[in-house]
């Protein structure tokens, strides 16, 4: 008889669905569907999950250890041949190859040179940060700062809040003014949909914040076109009317703000016609934004993460997490703001990722951390004088350990990643499913396993709910999750630590601190991977004894912040040399800088929404969904004719990175001075290289995260047009050391 076993969606999405997989008797997985009877998942699965069985059983998984074979350079392969490069090994003879060269490495240049890269290539709490972080850390090897994606949203939205939780999706049926700003909730959040429907049905309005015409965008009332990294300029506007018309919530302000004055001042720099000026709104938008927003309640705002990958990405995600302090909207049911419910789920991070075994490493104290959004740099200049390295900022990275992710696809800079991954003396291991533009680089590639192989236990960003994901099937060929492989090489290594010998129901009890109720964080009290099997995989965080009464994280103090209260200025900013009071700062490359008198065309390198960032281009069925956007570059009609550019022209997009080509698409999603292409894998993009190229590791204002959507480029019409067949053009990369400039 099939069974039915419940798994957890593990892909870097804030809904986190539960999946009900279908078993044969002969094991296999026959069929994927949403849970029913989970109140968010509500039964459906995104289009991509639900072809998620192509991923799982695609013919060209890889099943064994392999190495590079002799002699063969580090570069891309082609699509489809990359095994050609490899020769298959045992797992015995991959570990004990890694642990020699590790131990060597570690020996001759120190375990910092040793650098680990992962990221939310799975978010399972096991699967992204355990046993690996053990391993690492009782290495000695250098830390990663993971700031690749959110950890600039985070930190801001803690700087004002203390911490990050935010309204409930289940709330949102009850808003009546609802703003997605930066958020493609029909792309990527589509289990907030149904919500959003709800509350349109009942009578509210969906306005859309977003340089680009998304797909929520398009289905929204009011779509707002603001310029690329003019959000802070928006959202202090709107402060601006608020303020100036006596349309913020006295009391709440009173109550349970701080820096008031401070905000106050900084908002009467930014009246509607200079805001208009900076954000491309006119001052009619702006001031009927800001009343409908202070005079229609409950309002929310869907935050995403889009808004902080730009150089003033921190102080306008401060900016926009602020507005519903000032107007009272948290009070409400179905009012307030979501950027992340993440901070709501407090596993024992210390028990799993044991931080104090870095004491019993060769190092004896905290080992270096390094930015992963600058990876370019770390592999290609780190510990390099020469190219403007400190003897403080220790060795150059001499080993690399790539899992749940990508980085020749999805880092900064691309080519300055891709020059780092081609030396040869860098020893290389990526852990996967697939051969990726980053496995193409490897000297060892190890087979990893998908979330119906292993066993994990998950929280998430979109929503409340604990949820336990069994594994459904065994493990395809002699693949290997992440807690079994670094399990197996501590064992190589010599780490007599018995936490390394941990299981994964071990770690899920660590998690859970069920060895301790007493220590056990409030709202997991009582779940257990027991009590989560017996509710059917999912349990809501227990916020109130009472499961019906709303979760209302901010509607009265005190809060988890310095001062108890919600921090308009911010003193530990302010200690850091960050501006304590949000203001709007130009992008070093944006319409508002000197650098776009070369390069006119503000650029956004975008997410495909059937892809998970880089996770699924290499499968037919999902690109086939994607076809009428990849290697396209969306124009507007007014860019498009000055350059002489007509619709299906190949274009060369450049900046002094590197130039890709593109095929014109005019009259797409994208607001004059704006164009816009989608991720995609380099060795699947016409000439090698996808939007990478082109995006800088320049820094942002908090916390280092990366600046993607803070990039210039031109546009030129390529030599032949219409003659050039996909896959005749190529890209070009200057031959230059990396840009100083671009590592502030
Ligand atoms: S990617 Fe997101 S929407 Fe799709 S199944 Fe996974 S969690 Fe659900």
């Amino acid at each position: 008889m099939p069974r039915t076993v419940h798994a957890v969606c593990s892909h870097d999405c804030p809904d986190s669905c539960g999946v009900l997989v279908t078993i044969s008797d002969a094991g296999h997985a026959t069929r994927l569907r949403g849970d029913a009877s989970h109140p968010v998942t509500r039964g459906f699965l995104c289009g991509k999950v639900a072809k998620y069985l192509d991923r799982v059983y695609a013919p060209d998984r890889l099943l064994y250890p392999m190495r590079r074979r002799p002699g063969v350079p580090k570069t891309s392969l082609p699509h489809g041949r990359e095994a050609e490069a490899f020769e298959r090994i045992s797992w015995d003879e991959a570990l004990d190859t890694i642990a020699a060269r590790l131990a060597a490495i570690a020996r001759e240049h120190g375990p910092e040179s040793i650098l680990p890269y992962s990221y939310a290539g799975t978010i399972g709490v096991l699967g992204y940060g355990s046993m690996d972080r053990r391993f690492f850390h009782r290495l000695g090897a250098s830390r990663l700062d993971r700031t690749i994606c959110s950890e600039t949203g985070g930190q801001a939205l803690v700087s004002v809040y203390g911490r990050k939780l935010g309204t409930d999706p289940e709330a949102f049926r009850h808003a009546k003014l609802i703003i997605a700003w930066a958020a493609n909730i029909h792309g990527n959040n589509i289990h907030l949909w149904p919500f959003v429907e709800e509350a349109r049905r009942n009578g509210a309005k969906l306005v859309v914040i977003d340089p680009y015409a998304t797909r929520t965008a398009r289905a929204a009332d009011w779509h707002i076109p603001v310029n690329p990294g003019t959000d802070s300029a928006l959202a202090l506007g709107m402060m601006h009317i608020l303020l100036r018309d006596g349309l913020y919530d006295r009391d709440y302000v009173a109550r349970w703000t701080t820096g008031f004055d401070q905000l106050r001042a900084r908002a009467a720099e930014y009246p509607p016609d200079r805001v208009a000026a900076l954000s491309g709104i006119s001052v009619t938008d702006i001031e009927r934004l800001a009343r409908d927003y202070a005079t229609v309640a409950p309002a929310v705002i869907r935050l995403n993460y889009g808004v902080q990958r730009s150089d003033n990405g921190g102080a306008a995600t401060r900016a926009i997490a602020m507005l519903p302090a000032l107007i009272g909207a948290w009070k409400h049911h179905g009012g307030g703001l979501q950027l992340s419910t993440s901070g709501a789920f407090r596993w024992d991070r210390e028990a799993l990722e044991r931080p104090d075994l870095m004491l019993a490493s060769p190092l004896g104290r905290p080992a270096r951390i390094v930015n992963m959004s600058l990876l370019g740099h770390a592999l290609t200049g780190l510990g390099n004088e020469t190219l403007g390295s400190h003897p403080e900022d220790g060795p150059p990275v001499h080993a690399l350990f790539v899992y749940n992710s990508n980085p020749a696809a999805i880092a900064p800079d691309q080519a300055a990643v891709l020059r780092g991954l081609a030396r040869p003396d860098l020893f290389t291991v990526v852990h996967e499913l697939f051969f990726t533009d980053t496995a193409d680089y490897a000297d060892i590639v190890l087979p990893a396993t998908s979330f119906l192989e292993h066993k994990d236990i998950q929280g998430a960003y979109g929503h409340y709910y604990v949820q336990l994901s069994s594994q459904a099937i065994e493990p395809l060929g002699e693949a290997r999750s992440n807690v079994a492989l670094f399990s197996e090489l501590a064992q190589r290594m010599g780490f007599s630590e018995p936490c390394f010998r941990d299981t994964p129901d071990d770690l899920i009890a660590q998690a859970l601190r069920v060895d301790d109720p007493m220590k056990q964080d409030p709202w997991l009290a009582g779940i257990t991977a027991q009590t989560l099997e017996a509710a059917g995989g999912a349990q809501h965080l227990r916020f109130h004894a009472e499961h019906d009464q709303p979760f209302l994280p901010f509607a009265e103090g005190p809060f988890p912040t310095p001062s108890g209260k919600i921090e308009f200025y911010s003193s530990s900013l302010a200690a850091q040399g960050i501006d304590p009071v949000p203001a709007f700062r130009p992008a070093a490359e944006s319409r508002h800088t000197p650098a776009h008198e070369r390069y006119p065309l503000e650029f956004l390198p975008r997410k495909a929404d059937n892809y998970m960032n880089s996770t699924f281009p290499n499968l037919p069925g999902h690109r086939a969904l994607e076809s009428d956007h990849s290697g396209i570059l969306e124009m507007h009609p007014e860019d498009a004719a000055p350059r002489e550019v007509a619709e299906g022209d190949v274009v060369d997009v450049f900046n002094d990175r590197g130039s890709i080509p593109l095929r014109a698409h005019v009259n797409g999603g994208v607001p004059p001075g704006v164009v816009a292409a989608r991720l995609d894998w380099n060795k699947l993009s016409d000439g090698g290289h996808n939007v990478n190229l082109l995006t800088s590791q320049r820094l942002n204002d908090l916390a280092g995260g990366p600046v993607f959507y803070s990039v210039l480029v031109e546009v030129r019409r390529a030599a032949s047009r219409h003659g050039s067949s996909r896959g005749s053009v190529a890209a070009s990369v200057p031959p230059s050391a990396p840009n100083p400039a671009d590592l502030r």
